[in-house]
This record gives C-alpha cells, sequence and structure tokens, in this order.
C-alpha cells in the first residue's frame, strides 16, 4: 500500500521538478495547480508591498528564458537545460561583455565540479549564473552576450490552503515550502509528501481539523501568520515537512516549547520504529518553524524530516535531483506522518471508574490465561492484560494514554485498544 503511495508522490515530484519556482511568480501558480488536481486547495494571492510584521512583500519575479552565448553565438549556459542556472530572483538583462566583467556575475561549486548550485537574491536587486565549476574553467577571454528575460514587478505573493474540517475547531497545521526551483529533496518531497498526507485525511471521520500549507519559505510563513494572527490559538499541534525522501534517517527537530503533545507522539514513534533516528531540540535557523515558533508566537511546531537540510552535501545544488530521493523513503515518512495522525486522533485523558484496588477482570471477560499472551502478541484484537492493568494505573485523569504508552514502554496502538475495552466495559470514563 505504501509503497504504491511511495511511487505515486515520486511520479507526482517528476511533475513539478522542471518548472522553476521562486517566491512569488507562475512557477508557484503552475505548481499548486497541479496540487489542486489531487486535493482542493485554495489558491490565495496578496500584493506586493503589503507589510506583514517587519517585512515586505516583494514585486513578483517571473523568467522565461536565460543565456550566455560566446561570440560565435553558442549558447554557453542555457536556463532551458535548468533553472538552476539563473540565479533566483535575477532582474532583466541584455548586454554584450567582457569575461571580467561577466565573472563577477558568475557562481560556481569548487569543491563539487560537476554541480551547479542554487542561490537567490530575493531581496537585493541583482542577476547572476549559477554554474558547474566545469563550465568556470572552460571559459575563455571573449565578449559574451548575456540575456535574462525575467521581469520584476509589482503583483502577488501565491500560496495554497487547504482546511479539513473534524469535529473539533482545534487545528493541526501541516506546513510545507514551494519556492525552490528544481530541487528534490530540500522542497518538492515535502510539496509531494504534504499533498498525500491531506489526500489521506481528506475523506476521514476526523476529530481534529487539519491545516495545510503550501507556501513560499519565510516570507509565505509570515505572511500567512501576519494575516491569521487572531485565529492562531486553534493550532494546537503542527509540523514542518521538509528533506522527507532522502536516505538518510529520521529526524525530529522539536518545537521551541520542547514538551508539547506533538513532541511527545513523533518521540514515542521513532523510539517504537526499528530503524535509527535523531531527535533534537528546536534550533532558530531551518525552515518555517522558525516563524511559528518565533517568540511571539511560540506555537507547538516541530519538524519531523530525514537528513536536515544544510547537512547534505547535495543541499542546494543541481544534485539534489530525482536521482537522490526514492520512493520507498518518501513512503517511509509517510507511514510515520500517519502515524502521527493516528496518535493524535486517538489520545485522550481517561479517570478509573474503579480507582480502589484492581477492578476483577476475570467476572468481565477481561482476563485471559497469563499464558496465552505471548502467542497472541501479534494479534491485533488481543486486549493485553499488562495494557490493562497500565491504563486502569494510570487513568485518574492526569496521564493521557500517550503519556501511559510512553512510561509503560507499550505501543501505543496496544494502550488504545485496552482503554477501548475498557471503556466498553465501563471501568473507564
Ligand atoms: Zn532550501
Amino acid at each position: 500500500m505504501t509503497e504504491k503511495i511511495g511511487n505515486e508522490m515520486y511520479d507526482l515530484m517528476k511533475r513539478l521538478y522542471p518548472i522553476c519556482r521562486s517566491i512569488t511568480g507562475d512557477g508557484v501558480r503552475q505548481t499548486l495547480k497541479i496540487i489542486k488536481k489531487l486535493i482542493p486547495i485554495e489558491i490565495k494571492e496578496v500584493p506586493t508591498g503589503k507589510k506583514v510584521f517587519d517585512w515586505t512583500i516583494p514585486k513578483e519575479w517571473n523568467i522565461k528564458d536565460a543565456y550566455i552565448k560566446d561570440l560565435k553565438g553558442k549558447k554557453i549556459v542555457d536556463f532551458k537545460k535548468s533553472n538552476l542556472h539563473v540565479l533566483n530572483y535575477s532582474k532583466p538583462i541584455n548586454k554584450k561583455m567582457n569575461l571580467i566583467e561577466l565573472k563577477k556575475h558568475l557562481f560556481t561549486l569548487p569543491e563539487h565540479p560537476d554541480w551547479i548550485p542554487y542561490l537567490t537574491s530575493y531581496y537585493k536587486e541583482n542577476w547572476g549564473f549559477c554554474i558547474t565549476q566545469k563550465q568556470f574553467e572552460k571559459l575563455k577571454e571573449d565578449t559574451y552576450e548575456v540575456f535574462i528575460d525575467s521581469e520584476l514587478k509589482d503583483g502577488h505573493l501565491t500560496y495554497g490552503e487547504y482546511l479539513i474540517k473534524g469535529k473539533s475547531k482545534d487545528e493541526v497545521l501541516i506546513s510545507t515550502y514551494l519556492c525552490h526551483p528544481s530541487l528534490c529533496n530540500d522542497n518538492l518531497s515535502g510539496v509531494v509528501l504534504t499533498t498525500f498526507l491531506a489526500k489521506y485525511l481528506k475523506n476521514k471521520k476526523l476529530n481534529f481539523s487539519y491545516r495545510f500549507l503550501f507556501i513560499p519559505e519565510t516570507i509565505g510563513a509570515i505572511t500567512w501568520l501576519n494575516i491569521n494572527e487572531k485565529n492562531l490559538s486553534k493550532i494546537k499541534h503542527g509540523l514542518v515537512v521538509t528533506c522527507v525522501g532522502d536516505s538518510g534517517n529520521l529526524t525530529y527537530k522539536k518545537t521551541r516549547r520542547g514538551n508539547a503533545e506533538i513532541d511527545k507522539i513523533v518521540e514515542k514513534i521513532l523510539f517504537e520504529s526499528e530503524n535509527q533516528f535523531t531527535i533534537c531540540d528546536f534550533f532558530p535557523s531551518g525552515s518555517d518553524e522558525r516563524q511559528y515558533c518565533s517568540a511571539g508566537f511560540n506555537l507547538p511546531v516541530g519538524s519531523l524530516m530525514r537528513t536536515p537540510y544544510g547537512r547534505f552535501p547535495e543541499y542546494h545544488t543541481s544534485a539534489d535531483d530525482l536521482k537522490f530521493v526514492k520512493p520507498k523513503y518518501l513512503a517511509d515518512t509517510y507511514e510515520k506522518y500517519i502515524e502521527i495522525f493516528n496518535i493524535l486522533e486517538n489520545n485522550g485523558t481517561y479517570l478509573n471508574q474503579n480507582p480502589k484496588c484492581e477492578p476483577q477482570l476475570g467476572k468481565r471477560g477481561l482476563y485471559r490465561m497469563i499464558g496465552a499472551q505471548k502467542t497472541q502478541e501479534k494479534n491485533d484484537a488481543f486486549v493485553s492484560e499488562l495494557a490493562m492493568l497500565w491504563v486502569l494505573n494510570m487513568s485518574d485523569g492526569k496521564n493521557s494514554l500517550l503519556d501511559i504508552a510512553i512510561k509503560s514502554n507499550l505501543s501505543f496502538k496496544e494502550i488504545k485498544i485496552a482503554a477501548d475495552a475498557l471503556l466498553k466495559n465501563k471501568l473507564l470514563r
């Protein structure tokens, strides 16, 4: 099942890969339009010049073409071959120049001579080309024709938002960014995973409401927080989805609070999994959790990723491509997010209705032969006696099922099955 979803996520990534995205512009719109075919997101536009806290929505950037030609008219750098070749947000230029002048606007990655670096200049008007070190070394004294057919003008910042309503108005925020051009793990992996998580929850009966955001990183989160400041108290749990498709182990970056329910849930799931993982405290660099967890909001938003941004050499280079991300890793991360939703939806705090000594489980048919316990362990329907004892003992109105699962070292599922059996027998309320 998840193998199929892994392939579907990967196919969506292949479709989105060629699009030249940025923090504004048609690349974002095109991306959202494709996502909209899978989940009914609302596409929102915020005008250039709008003040959002200490920031201002920038001019909208669009690009059609760009190249560098040598004197013979041969294209030696071509945007159509890779959109990473253009410094993202480059202003237009159409000029002949010598090599010395051109070099001031060329960027390379000498330590990886075959890779194109990904660079941006959103808030300082500039132009430039990102090329491989090998391309750079081939450049001779010559006159070059430099052409960038881009446009920087008043327009909009575009983002996508999708709310799945549950029984409660309390919300779970799932946020990802969609501002990088052809880059897979750092960017598209988050976009496709978030899309498929929304698709999974779309037709489910849910307790929580789930809000999905597809925004340009930083400025998008700041804009969204600014527009929705009055509704932020609804957000009870949140996760930023980034770098979720590489072969590395899972990494959980905790919320700024450090002890939010979402922190406990993700930690429990990672401890239960058979793979290695890393858990780290919040730090103020990274993705949009920086804004959600800024001092003035301090929302309970963490980030579950695989290898974090900046910690893999392919990060922000042309090597973060379709080969770097694999369907099976997307599927593995997807499974973990689904497990998180499962705990969120099923967690609860109960009160033991027979707290003075243990209730007699046998007369209620809840007590099985102890010898049978081991052999029946794998059976989902089996109610573990130990789990029942834990739930009964800890259900004093203060401990949630998750707390009990953590304390007992039993799986959340086992604790939940025990609690359901006890509820059915009116031993819990
Ligand atoms: Zn990035």
